[in-house]
Protein backbone atom coordinates (compact mmCIF):
# COMPACT_ATOMS: atom_id res chain seq x y z
CA UNK A 1 0.00 0.00 0.00
CA UNK A 2 1.03 3.58 -1.16
CA UNK A 3 1.67 6.60 1.77
CA UNK A 4 2.10 9.80 0.85
CA UNK A 5 2.39 13.09 2.95
CA UNK A 6 -0.72 15.53 3.42
CA UNK A 7 0.39 18.55 5.34
CA UNK A 8 1.87 16.93 8.63
CA UNK A 9 -0.24 13.79 8.73
CA UNK A 10 0.69 10.94 7.01
CA UNK A 11 -2.45 9.23 5.34
CA UNK A 12 -2.80 5.90 3.56
CA UNK A 13 -3.96 6.05 0.13
CA UNK A 14 -7.37 3.85 -0.70
CA UNK A 15 -7.23 0.23 -1.79
CA UNK A 16 -8.85 0.43 -4.83
CA UNK A 17 -9.01 -2.62 -5.98
CA UNK A 18 -10.44 -3.96 -3.03
CA UNK A 19 -12.75 -0.62 -2.81
CA UNK A 20 -13.56 -1.99 -6.47
CA UNK A 21 -14.33 -5.31 -5.66
CA UNK A 22 -16.74 -3.96 -2.75
CA UNK A 23 -18.59 -1.98 -5.83
CA UNK A 24 -19.50 -5.13 -7.99
CA UNK A 25 -21.76 -2.57 -10.23
CA UNK A 26 -17.98 0.11 -11.17
CA UNK A 27 -17.11 -2.87 -13.13
CA UNK A 28 -19.58 -2.11 -15.65
CA UNK A 29 -20.36 1.76 -14.66
CA UNK A 30 -18.87 4.62 -14.84
CA UNK A 31 -20.74 6.42 -12.12
CA UNK A 32 -19.83 10.10 -11.59
CA UNK A 33 -23.49 11.12 -10.14
CA UNK A 34 -21.64 10.02 -5.88
CA UNK A 35 -23.49 13.63 -5.66
CA UNK A 36 -27.22 12.08 -6.61
CA UNK A 37 -27.03 9.12 -5.21
CA UNK A 38 -23.38 6.94 -4.72
CA UNK A 39 -23.14 3.25 -5.24
CA UNK A 40 -23.71 1.42 -1.91
CA UNK A 41 -20.80 -0.54 -1.05
CA UNK A 42 -21.45 -4.07 -0.50
CA UNK A 43 -21.26 -3.84 3.25
CA UNK A 44 -23.50 -1.84 2.91
CA UNK A 45 -26.23 -2.99 0.99
CA UNK A 46 -25.68 -6.58 2.96
CA UNK A 47 -26.59 -4.99 5.92
CA UNK A 48 -30.08 -3.70 4.86
CA UNK A 49 -30.77 -6.87 3.21
CA UNK A 50 -29.93 -8.94 5.54
CA UNK A 51 -32.01 -6.82 7.66
CA UNK A 52 -35.05 -6.97 5.92
CA UNK A 53 -34.62 -10.69 6.02
CA UNK A 54 -34.52 -11.24 9.07
CA UNK A 55 -37.79 -8.79 9.38
CA UNK A 56 -39.10 -11.15 6.72
CA UNK A 57 -38.60 -14.46 8.72
CA UNK A 58 -38.84 -13.19 12.24
CA UNK A 59 -41.07 -9.68 12.37
CA UNK A 60 -40.21 -6.23 12.26
CA UNK A 61 -40.26 -5.85 16.14
CA UNK A 62 -37.77 -8.79 17.10
CA UNK A 63 -35.73 -8.15 13.90
CA UNK A 64 -35.35 -4.63 15.47
CA UNK A 65 -34.79 -6.27 18.98
CA UNK A 66 -31.82 -8.55 17.03
CA UNK A 67 -30.23 -5.29 15.43
CA UNK A 68 -29.78 -3.51 18.75
CA UNK A 69 -26.14 -3.56 18.40
CA UNK A 70 -26.08 -1.82 15.10
CA UNK A 71 -28.58 0.06 15.82
CA UNK A 72 -27.00 1.65 19.20
CA UNK A 73 -23.80 1.80 17.44
CA UNK A 74 -25.04 4.16 15.14
CA UNK A 75 -24.92 6.88 17.08
CA UNK A 76 -21.24 6.21 18.32
CA UNK A 77 -20.45 5.68 14.36
CA UNK A 78 -21.48 9.41 13.71
CA UNK A 79 -19.82 10.55 16.60
CA UNK A 80 -16.46 9.32 15.56
CA UNK A 81 -17.51 10.71 12.37
CA UNK A 82 -18.24 14.14 12.88
CA UNK A 83 -16.33 14.41 16.29
CA UNK A 84 -18.86 14.76 18.77
CA UNK A 85 -21.01 13.12 21.62
CA UNK A 86 -23.34 9.95 20.89
CA UNK A 87 -25.91 12.31 22.30
CA UNK A 88 -26.00 15.02 20.02
CA UNK A 89 -27.15 12.31 16.92
CA UNK A 90 -30.29 11.94 15.96
CA UNK A 91 -31.73 9.22 12.75
CA UNK A 92 -33.68 11.73 10.33
CA UNK A 93 -35.10 10.26 7.57
CA UNK A 94 -33.20 13.06 4.89
CA UNK A 95 -31.09 15.22 5.00
CA UNK A 96 -33.68 18.19 4.39
CA UNK A 97 -35.86 17.12 7.25
CA UNK A 98 -32.87 16.91 9.45
CA UNK A 99 -31.89 19.98 8.69
CA UNK A 100 -35.78 21.55 8.99
CA UNK A 101 -36.40 19.95 12.41
CA UNK A 102 -33.41 22.16 14.01
CA UNK A 103 -34.24 25.21 12.05
CA UNK A 104 -38.29 24.85 12.85
CA UNK A 105 -37.26 24.83 16.42
CA UNK A 106 -34.94 27.66 17.13
CA UNK A 107 -36.04 30.38 19.10
CA UNK A 108 -37.21 32.85 16.06
CA UNK A 109 -39.33 35.91 16.26
CA UNK A 110 -40.58 38.91 14.15
CA UNK A 111 -37.54 40.82 13.38
CA UNK A 112 -35.13 38.58 13.97
CA UNK A 113 -32.70 37.88 11.09
CA UNK A 114 -30.92 34.71 9.23
CA UNK A 115 -27.98 35.39 6.89
CA UNK A 116 -27.34 33.03 4.27
CA UNK A 117 -24.91 32.33 1.04
CA UNK A 118 -25.77 32.51 -2.56
CA UNK A 119 -24.95 28.95 -2.91
CA UNK A 120 -27.59 27.83 -0.25
CA UNK A 121 -29.73 24.52 -1.07
CA UNK A 122 -33.35 25.24 -2.11
CA UNK A 123 -35.05 23.65 0.07
CA UNK A 124 -33.50 25.44 3.24
CA UNK A 125 -33.55 28.87 1.98
CA UNK A 126 -37.86 27.44 1.00
CA UNK A 127 -37.91 27.19 5.03
CA UNK A 128 -36.69 30.54 5.66
CA UNK A 129 -38.74 32.28 2.96
CA UNK A 130 -42.18 30.55 4.98
CA UNK A 131 -40.61 31.86 8.32
CA UNK A 132 -39.77 35.12 6.76
CA UNK A 133 -43.74 35.06 5.90
CA UNK A 134 -44.94 33.08 9.04
CA UNK A 135 -43.15 34.99 11.53
CA UNK A 136 -41.39 38.08 9.96
CA UNK A 137 -38.16 37.17 9.97
CA UNK A 138 -35.92 39.06 7.93
CA UNK A 139 -33.25 36.91 5.51
CA UNK A 140 -29.69 38.45 4.17
CA UNK A 141 -28.02 37.31 2.01
CA UNK A 142 -24.59 37.13 1.65
CA UNK A 143 -22.70 37.93 -2.01
CA UNK A 144 -19.60 35.52 -2.64
CA UNK A 145 -15.91 36.55 -3.21
CA UNK A 146 -14.26 36.56 -6.13
CA UNK A 147 -13.67 32.71 -6.25
CA UNK A 148 -17.32 32.39 -5.26
CA UNK A 149 -16.95 31.05 -1.51
CA UNK A 150 -18.95 33.23 0.70
CA UNK A 151 -17.41 36.63 1.16
CA UNK A 152 -15.99 36.52 4.78
CA UNK A 153 -16.08 40.58 5.32
CA UNK A 154 -18.96 40.82 3.81
CA UNK A 155 -20.39 38.70 6.28
CA UNK A 156 -19.17 39.97 9.00
CA UNK A 157 -20.34 43.60 7.83
CA UNK A 158 -24.30 42.10 7.01
CA UNK A 159 -23.86 41.05 11.10
CA UNK A 160 -26.47 43.21 12.94
CA UNK A 161 -28.36 43.27 16.32
CA UNK A 162 -31.27 41.64 15.09
CA UNK A 163 -28.80 39.15 13.70
CA UNK A 164 -29.34 35.52 14.93
CA UNK A 165 -28.57 32.39 12.71
CA UNK A 166 -25.98 32.06 10.00
CA UNK A 167 -27.03 28.95 7.68
CA UNK A 168 -24.64 28.14 5.30
CA UNK A 169 -23.99 25.30 3.15
CA UNK A 170 -20.82 23.90 3.12
CA UNK A 171 -20.60 22.18 -0.47
CA UNK A 172 -23.21 23.32 -2.35
CA UNK A 173 -25.30 20.76 -4.74
CA UNK A 174 -24.62 22.80 -7.92
CA UNK A 175 -21.03 23.76 -7.86
CA UNK A 176 -17.14 22.26 -6.91
CA UNK A 177 -16.18 24.37 -4.45
CA UNK A 178 -16.06 24.43 -0.69
CA UNK A 179 -17.25 27.32 1.63
CA UNK A 180 -14.54 27.96 4.44
CA UNK A 181 -17.44 26.44 7.50
CA UNK A 182 -14.86 26.94 10.24
CA UNK A 183 -13.36 30.31 9.46
CA UNK A 184 -17.78 31.31 9.21
CA UNK A 185 -17.48 29.11 12.55
CA UNK A 186 -15.18 31.71 14.56
CA UNK A 187 -17.73 34.44 12.85
CA UNK A 188 -21.01 32.78 14.51
CA UNK A 189 -18.84 32.49 17.38
CA UNK A 190 -17.72 35.99 18.13
CA UNK A 191 -21.05 37.02 17.38
CA UNK A 192 -23.21 34.51 19.51
CA UNK A 193 -25.04 33.78 16.51
CA UNK A 194 -26.37 30.11 15.85
CA UNK A 195 -24.78 28.32 12.95
CA UNK A 196 -26.87 25.77 10.84
CA UNK A 197 -23.78 23.82 8.31
CA UNK A 198 -25.89 21.93 5.68
CA UNK A 199 -23.44 19.36 5.20
CA UNK A 200 -24.83 17.23 2.97
CA UNK A 201 -22.18 17.29 -0.14
CA UNK A 202 -19.59 17.32 2.56
CA UNK A 203 -20.34 14.46 4.27
CA UNK A 204 -18.63 11.03 3.07
CA UNK A 205 -16.06 13.11 1.16
CA UNK A 206 -14.33 15.93 3.10
CA UNK A 207 -13.29 15.60 6.93
CA UNK A 208 -15.86 17.23 9.17
CA UNK A 209 -15.22 17.87 12.77
CA UNK A 210 -17.90 19.89 14.34
CA UNK A 211 -16.01 21.06 17.33
CA UNK A 212 -13.17 22.65 14.77
CA UNK A 213 -16.14 23.95 12.20
CA UNK A 214 -17.80 25.40 15.31
CA UNK A 215 -20.95 24.61 13.89
CA UNK A 216 -24.30 24.47 16.39
CA UNK A 217 -26.05 22.63 14.03
CA UNK A 218 -25.30 19.82 10.84
CA UNK A 219 -27.36 18.10 8.55
CA UNK A 220 -26.79 15.23 6.09
CA UNK A 221 -27.93 12.28 3.85
CA UNK A 222 -26.80 8.76 3.46
CA UNK A 223 -27.18 8.23 -0.09
CA UNK A 224 -24.69 10.95 -1.29
CA UNK A 225 -21.29 10.47 -0.78
CA UNK A 226 -21.39 8.82 2.36
CA UNK A 227 -22.41 5.28 0.05
CA UNK A 228 -25.53 4.79 2.45
CA UNK A 229 -29.30 3.45 1.31
CA UNK A 230 -31.33 5.98 0.15
CA UNK A 231 -34.42 7.37 2.93
CA UNK A 232 -31.49 8.24 5.08
CA UNK A 233 -29.98 11.00 6.98
CA UNK A 234 -29.13 12.28 10.47
CA UNK A 235 -28.65 15.59 12.05
CA UNK A 236 -26.15 16.74 14.78
CA UNK A 237 -27.15 19.36 17.19
CA UNK A 238 -24.66 20.81 20.02
CA UNK A 239 -25.26 19.78 23.29
CA UNK A 240 -25.41 23.47 24.68
CA UNK A 241 -28.00 24.12 22.06
CA UNK A 242 -30.15 21.60 22.19
CA UNK A 243 -32.17 22.85 25.10
CA UNK A 244 -33.04 25.71 23.26
CA UNK A 245 -34.66 24.14 20.13
CA UNK A 246 -38.40 22.87 20.61
CA UNK A 247 -38.91 20.35 18.11
CA UNK A 248 -41.66 21.46 15.10
CA UNK A 249 -43.55 18.01 16.27
CA UNK A 250 -42.65 15.63 18.65
CA UNK A 251 -44.41 11.85 19.58
CA UNK A 252 -43.48 9.44 21.96
CA UNK A 253 -39.90 9.17 21.39
CA UNK A 254 -39.22 12.47 21.04
CA UNK A 255 -41.04 13.05 24.43
CA UNK A 256 -42.99 12.32 27.43
CA UNK A 257 -46.29 12.82 28.95
CA UNK A 258 -46.62 13.72 32.40
CA UNK A 259 -49.10 13.36 34.82
CA UNK A 260 -49.82 16.67 35.61
CA UNK A 261 -50.69 17.25 31.68
CA UNK A 262 -47.29 18.53 31.02
CA UNK A 263 -44.92 16.67 29.00
CA UNK A 264 -40.71 16.33 29.17
CA UNK A 265 -38.76 16.15 25.81
CA UNK A 266 -35.85 13.55 25.60
CA UNK A 267 -32.23 15.16 26.51
CA UNK A 268 -30.44 14.22 23.82
CA UNK A 269 -30.81 15.02 19.80
CA UNK A 270 -33.09 12.07 19.36
CA UNK A 271 -35.61 14.44 20.68
CA UNK A 272 -36.01 14.86 16.85
CA UNK A 273 -36.31 11.44 15.64
CA UNK A 274 -39.60 9.87 15.12
CA UNK A 275 -40.33 6.61 16.70
CA UNK A 276 -41.29 4.72 13.30
CA UNK A 277 -38.45 4.38 11.34
CA UNK A 278 -36.77 2.31 8.05
CA UNK A 279 -34.42 0.27 10.17
CA UNK A 280 -32.85 -1.34 7.43
CA UNK A 281 -31.85 1.80 6.72
CA UNK A 282 -30.51 2.81 10.21
CA UNK A 283 -28.41 -0.66 9.94
CA UNK A 284 -27.40 0.42 6.55
CA UNK A 285 -25.98 3.71 7.07
CA UNK A 286 -24.46 2.96 10.21
CA UNK A 287 -22.22 -0.05 7.99
CA UNK A 288 -21.68 3.63 5.77
CA UNK A 289 -19.99 5.24 8.66
CA UNK A 290 -18.61 2.43 9.54
CA UNK A 291 -16.93 1.49 6.24
CA UNK A 292 -15.78 5.11 5.58
CA UNK A 293 -14.29 5.42 8.53
CA UNK A 294 -12.19 2.38 8.53
CA UNK A 295 -10.66 3.37 5.30
CA UNK A 296 -10.13 6.87 6.61
CA UNK A 297 -12.28 9.99 5.92
CA UNK A 298 -8.48 11.64 5.05
CA UNK A 299 -7.37 9.28 2.85
CA UNK A 300 -11.02 8.93 0.66
CA UNK A 301 -11.34 12.87 0.91
CA UNK A 302 -7.54 13.06 -0.52
CA UNK A 303 -8.55 10.85 -3.75
CA UNK A 304 -12.17 12.11 -4.22
CA UNK A 305 -10.70 15.73 -4.53
CA UNK A 306 -7.32 14.61 -6.39
CA UNK A 307 -9.64 12.94 -8.89
CA UNK A 308 -11.82 16.00 -9.78
CA UNK A 309 -9.26 18.17 -10.36
CA UNK A 310 -7.86 15.08 -12.70
CA UNK A 311 -11.27 15.78 -14.20
CA UNK A 312 -11.34 19.12 -14.65
CA UNK A 313 -7.83 19.68 -16.07
CA UNK A 314 -9.55 16.71 -18.78
CA UNK A 315 -12.63 18.51 -19.47
CA UNK A 316 -11.16 21.88 -19.54
CA UNK A 317 -8.36 20.69 -22.34
CA UNK A 318 -11.55 20.03 -24.42
CA UNK A 319 -12.77 22.40 -27.16
CA UNK A 320 -16.62 22.65 -26.88
CA UNK A 321 -16.27 22.14 -22.85
CA UNK A 322 -16.92 24.70 -20.59
CA UNK A 323 -16.04 23.61 -16.58
CA UNK A 324 -18.07 26.23 -14.54
CA UNK A 325 -16.23 24.72 -10.79
CA UNK A 326 -15.43 27.96 -8.82
CA UNK A 327 -13.77 28.24 -5.17
CA UNK A 328 -10.47 28.46 -4.00
CA UNK A 329 -10.78 24.66 -2.42
CA UNK A 330 -12.96 22.42 -4.10
CA UNK A 331 -14.50 19.40 -4.12
CA UNK A 332 -15.36 15.89 -5.96
CA UNK A 333 -18.25 18.02 -7.77
CA UNK A 334 -17.04 18.64 -11.17
CA UNK A 335 -19.90 21.55 -13.14
CA UNK A 336 -19.57 21.41 -16.78
CA UNK A 337 -21.95 22.25 -19.70
CA UNK A 338 -20.89 21.52 -23.75
CA UNK A 339 -21.27 24.00 -26.14
CA UNK A 340 -23.77 22.26 -28.61
CA UNK A 341 -25.44 20.16 -26.69
CA UNK A 342 -28.06 20.66 -23.90
CA UNK A 343 -27.38 18.85 -20.24
CA UNK A 344 -30.48 16.53 -20.20
CA UNK A 345 -29.54 15.31 -23.72
CA UNK A 346 -25.57 14.88 -22.91
CA UNK A 347 -27.23 12.93 -19.62
CA UNK A 348 -29.21 10.62 -21.11
CA UNK A 349 -26.26 9.87 -24.17
CA UNK A 350 -24.08 9.29 -21.42
CA UNK A 351 -26.68 6.43 -19.71
CA UNK A 352 -27.23 4.73 -22.35
CA UNK A 353 -23.62 4.48 -22.79
CA UNK A 354 -23.29 3.27 -18.97
CA UNK A 355 -21.97 6.67 -17.36
CA UNK A 356 -24.10 7.98 -14.65
CA UNK A 357 -24.36 12.00 -14.09
CA UNK A 358 -26.49 14.19 -13.13
CA UNK A 359 -28.20 17.78 -14.35
CA UNK A 360 -27.73 20.53 -12.36
CA UNK A 361 -30.72 23.18 -12.45
CA UNK A 362 -31.50 26.72 -11.19
CA UNK A 363 -33.90 25.75 -8.91
CA UNK A 364 -31.53 23.84 -6.85
CA UNK A 365 -29.65 26.90 -5.90
CA UNK A 366 -32.48 30.16 -6.23
CA UNK A 367 -29.64 32.72 -4.97
CA UNK A 368 -27.19 31.73 -6.89
CA UNK A 369 -26.59 34.09 -9.71
CA UNK A 370 -24.46 32.54 -11.52
CA UNK A 371 -26.35 29.18 -11.58
CA UNK A 372 -29.73 31.06 -12.89
CA UNK A 373 -27.48 32.67 -15.88
CA UNK A 374 -26.04 29.22 -16.89
CA UNK A 375 -29.46 27.83 -16.66
CA UNK A 376 -28.47 23.96 -16.59
CA UNK A 377 -25.26 22.20 -16.36
CA UNK A 378 -23.87 18.68 -16.01
CA UNK A 379 -22.63 17.23 -12.44
CA UNK A 380 -20.20 14.64 -12.60
CA UNK A 381 -19.28 13.80 -9.14
CA UNK A 382 -16.36 11.17 -8.51
CA UNK A 383 -15.66 10.10 -5.24
CA UNK A 384 -12.78 7.30 -4.12
CA UNK A 385 -13.89 4.26 -6.03
CA UNK A 386 -13.69 5.97 -9.65
CA UNK A 387 -10.41 5.86 -11.28
CA UNK A 388 -7.78 7.97 -13.92
CA UNK A 389 -9.27 5.31 -16.31
CA UNK A 390 -12.95 5.77 -15.91
CA UNK A 391 -12.12 9.60 -16.29
CA UNK A 392 -10.24 8.93 -19.69
CA UNK A 393 -13.41 6.68 -20.56
CA UNK A 394 -15.68 9.21 -19.36
CA UNK A 395 -14.28 12.35 -21.02
CA UNK A 396 -14.29 10.54 -24.42
CA UNK A 397 -17.78 9.30 -23.97
CA UNK A 398 -18.88 13.01 -23.47
CA UNK A 399 -16.74 14.46 -26.54
CA UNK A 400 -16.71 11.46 -28.96
CA UNK A 401 -19.97 10.68 -29.24
C1 LIG B 1 -29.05 16.82 -1.75
C2 LIG B 1 -28.88 18.02 -0.89
C3 LIG B 1 -29.76 18.25 0.19
C4 LIG B 1 -30.99 17.45 0.42
O1 LIG B 1 -30.75 16.14 0.85
P1 LIG B 1 -32.01 15.17 1.00
O2 LIG B 1 -31.48 13.99 1.71
O3 LIG B 1 -32.46 14.88 -0.41
O4 LIG B 1 -33.05 15.88 1.75
C5 LIG B 1 -29.48 19.30 1.02
N1 LIG B 1 -28.42 20.11 0.81
C6 LIG B 1 -27.58 19.93 -0.21
C7 LIG B 1 -26.42 20.86 -0.39
C8 LIG B 1 -27.79 18.89 -1.10
O5 LIG B 1 -26.97 18.73 -2.14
Amino acid sequence: MGWHATGTLRTAAVDVARVRRDTPASERLIHFNNAGASLMPNAVADAVLAHLDMERCIGGYEAEAAAQPALNDFYDAFAALLNCDRREIAYVESATRAWDMAFYALPLKAGDRILTHESEYASNYLAMLQLAQRLGVGIDVVPSDGDGQIDLDALQKAISGESRVIALTHVPTHNGLVNPAAAVGRIAREHGLIYLLDACQSVGQLPLDVRGIGCHVLSGTGRKFLRGPRGTGFLYVEHSLLQMLDPPFIDLHAARALPAAGFELRGDARRFESWESYVAGRVGLRAAVRYVLELGVESVSNRAVALAATLRDRLGAEPGVTVHDRGATRSGIVTLTLADEEPTVTAARLRAAGANVSVTVPDAAPLDPHLRQLGAALRASVHYYNTDDEIDRFVGLLVGG
